[in-house]
């Protein structure tokens, strides 16, 4: 018999529905089941979300106050980190090292905003006549999140925790694939005395119960961490009654290294860029671009880093790369490349499952370095969302800032060189929400996290983040 989880719904948590299986991907096992929430569940869930955004009691409470009990909060999440990242190493497939990177960076972001709690203010705007003018930044009411599989806990808190210092109420659903972490940090919000019904965490299926909290003309703001078409779904469904949306999408980063570059540095930040959590990252540095001169000797220092790289269930010794989230997230993987071999590309290294027979119940796929392809391969082309790494030559840079921005996608892209003024021109010229400059990937709770093109609209973390949670109230006083 496997653990039955429970949603918290309404205050409360929940069970009788019928239930769902989640599995741990790295053995194909059952490890619990959860309820399958359904749209009447969502439409307590809001009716809840606002009734306690209402009552004032978090809206309205002492900011210094709701800052404690958000730093109070990160203390619990870092003090549960080790058995929140063993549930998600679990879940997931991810390193238990990756899990646990991903706790601490959500503990850090209810830190980062949990400073905000009392510095949302407004402004004096002079105007003319015997008046005062003045504005409001208010918080923005009900707020729902939508979660993906591939970071379950920090991307939720990455969203909950700016909705939460704005004074919001939260309803967040997660990935079906990996509900458990957030689950059990939730039980950890009510211990930091979060009030009943501030924090809702409902599992289901993605179109119902995400579809329908997107749709729900109470909900006052939607935030999505997804993939295109959802975010397609989400937009359309807010748009009927005008709800905000911020969409934290799909992405296909490009590296561009210049002929300066420090060659083993940038073999390891391409490694981390695409290897890490089995290359499930929207900001995954899939695409490098290369200079002519440097194309054989960095397709070398990237085999011999990669061959670091060692693969196998999250929770061994000494393991790099876990299992990818389910067969199916596999399957997918392997078709594309399977796509871009018969488009041209040439595999010299991985391209497969791993051969060893004790991995054969899980889907890992082995680290995997693509070349001789063209800008129209579908590997070049599309979000892979797997440790596939796809590399081309150029021969000057402006040539690699057209390639690079020749996609539809504009998250996180990268620079590698010496030259200081080649590095912030090609900055200022890529189309991408984020740029990072001989390191690879990197962000902050305090830097905007945020995509261009079809990577998304609007931005998580950061000022940024307040901005989405809180609106403008302007108030004009006559004085006469
Ligand atoms: P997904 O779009 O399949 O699912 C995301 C969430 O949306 C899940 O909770 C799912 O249940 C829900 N959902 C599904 N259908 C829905 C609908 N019709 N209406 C509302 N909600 C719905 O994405 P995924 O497979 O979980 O995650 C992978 C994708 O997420 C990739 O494309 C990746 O690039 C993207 N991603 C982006 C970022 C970012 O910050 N830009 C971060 C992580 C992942």
């Amino acid at each position: 018999m496997t653990d039955v989880q429970s949603m918290l719904l309404a205050g409360n948590w929940v069970k009788d529905r019928p239930l769902a299986p989640v599995h741990d991907p790295a053995t194909g096992q059952v490890i619990a089941q959860v309820p399958q929430g359904n749209r009447d569940d969502v439409d307590a869930a809001v009716a809840a979300s606002r009734a306690a955004f209402e009552s004032k009691e978090w809206r309205t409470m002492d900011p210094a106050q709701r800052a404690r009990i958000l730093q109070k909060l990160a203390a619990l999440t870092n003090a549960k980190a080790a058995e929140l990242a063993l549930l998600e190493s679990r879940n997931n497939g991810k390193t238990l090292k990756e899990a646990m990177g991903d706790v601490r960076f959500a503990a850090w972001t209810l830190e980062y905003f949990a400073g905000w709690c009392d510095k949302v203010e407004g402004r004096t705007i002079p105007v003319p006549g015997d008046r005062l003018d003045y504005t409001l930044q208010q918080p923005l009411g009900v707020t729902a999140h939508i979660v993906p599989w591939n970071f379950p806990v920090q991307l939720a808190v990455r969203s909950i925790a700016p909705a939460l210092a704005a004074g919001c109420t939260v309803i967040a659903k997660p990935a079906s694939l990996t509900p458990l972490s957030l689950l059990a940090w939730a039980k950890l919000a009510e211990e930091a005395g979060l009030p009943k019904g501030v924090l809702q965490i409902l599992t289901g299926p993605g179109a119902e119960v995400g579809g329908r909290l997107s749709a729900h003309p109470d909900v006052d703001g939607v935030s999505l961490t997804g993939s295109v078409p959802t975010g397609v779904e989400v937009m359309r469904a807010a748009a009927a009654n005008i709800t905000p949306v911020t969409l934290e999408l799909g992405g296909k980063g490009a590296h561009i290294v210049c002929s300066d570059a420090d060659l083993k540095k940038a073999a390891k930040g391409i490694c981390f860029g695409i290897f890490m959590n089995a290359g499930q990252m929207c900001w995954a540095g899939s695409r490098v671009l290369v200079h002519e001169s440097l194309h054989a000797p960095l397709v070398e220092a990237v085999k011999a880093e990669a061959a670091g790289w060692k693969i196998g269930p999250g929770q061994e010794d000494g393991v790099r790369i876990g299992s990818m989230v389910s067969q199916g997230q596999r399957k997918s993987v392997l078709g594309l490349v399977q796509k871009g071999v018969e488009q041209g590309a040439k595999v010299v290294l991985g391209g497969t499952a791993p051969a060893d027979a004790r991995l054969a119940a899980g889907a890992f796929v082995e680290p995997t370095i693509l070349t001789d392809l063209g800008a129209t391969n579908a590997c070049w082309q599309e979000e892979i969302f797997g440790p596939v790494l796809s590399v081309m030559p150029f021969a000057n840079v402006d040539d690699a800032v057209k390639l690079a921005n020749g996609s539809q996608f504009g998250l996180l892209n990268g620079v590698w060189t010496k030259d200081l003024s080649t590095a912030h021109k090609v900055a200022r010229d890529l189309q991408s929400g984020m740029v990072s400059i001989n390191e690879y990937p990197v962000t902050f709770p305090q830097t905007p996290f945020t995509g261009w093109k079809k990577s998304g609209i609007g931005a998580e973390q950061g000022r940024d983040a307040m901005s989405f949670y809180t609106r403008t109230k302007n108030v004009n006083v006559n004085l006469g």
